[in-house]
């Protein structure tokens, strides 16, 4: 079973990184797939390039049993939909393997502006867990209540279709917070790995034009 954490991850952070690992653990998944997206096509562009966002996730999951940065989307034209990401995989992986997309509750509460979204659990199954500062639940009406469960073992017996939503620690982190603390020239230590706070430091990622 394989679990995939689409985001800009501008930059990666213990907010990503700890619900990764603690659904990695409650579901029993064996990997999980960090993909950094290419174009965004719900927001406005990332600030830092592709490619050092891509170097931040490798640095972030590098030593971590299970967890593996997936390049597919960096070299994509046009918008990264997805559902075009989830049939990629699907097309790897074959029909029988289980796939699981993490959202936070925050992209989840957007999931019906998706391209194509209904289509995604066909795909995969989607797994919600919840961040400080977005609502508690949500209702998609029957689409929601028809696949829902609270049992990992459903989840492990299909390869696509269901919806579980899992409690994790809460980490009330942004990648936001954290670009703009670095542009004011604090330290955004302890709020992601130390290796990627370095990248942050030596390729000057999110000062100000014209910052030493
Ligand atoms: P930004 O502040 O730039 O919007 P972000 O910190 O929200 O970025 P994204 O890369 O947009 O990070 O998030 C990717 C995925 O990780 C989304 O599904 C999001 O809900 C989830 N996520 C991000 N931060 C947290 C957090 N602190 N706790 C739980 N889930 C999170």
């Amino acid at each position: 079973m394989i679990g995939i954490l689409g985001g800009t991850f501008d930059p990666i952070h213990f907010g990503h990184l700890r619900p990764a690992l603690e659904v990695k653990e409650h579901l029993g998944l064996d990997e999980v797939r960090f993909i950094p997206c290419g174009t965004p096509p719900h927001r406005r562009r990332p600030v830092a390039a592709v490619a050092h966002r891509a170097a931040m996730v490798e640095r972030a999951v590098e030593g971590q049993p299970g967890f593996r940065m997936d390049p597919r989307e960096l070299h994509r034209e046009g918008p990264s939909y997805t559902v075009d990401t989830l049939q990629d995989l699907r097309a790897e992986v074959g029909q029988d393997v289980p796939l699981c997309l993490m959202l936070g509750m925050d992209a989840f509460a957007g999931l019906s502006s998706w391209h194509r979204w209904q289509e995604i659990g066909g795909l995969a199954h989607i797994v919600v867990s919840h961040r400080p500062g977005s609502p508690a639940s949500h209702d998609l009406g029957d689409w929601m209540e028809d696949r829902r469960t609270h049992d990992p073992e459903h989840l492990r017996r299909a390869p696509a279709g269901r919806l579980l939503f899992m409690p994790v620690t809460q980490l009330d982190i942004s990648a936001t917070a954290i670009r703009s603390m670095v542009a004011r020239g604090r330290s955004p230590q302890f709020l992601l790995p130390r290796r990627v706070a370095e990248y942050i430091e030596h390729a000057g990622l999110y000062r100000p034009p014209g910052a030493e």
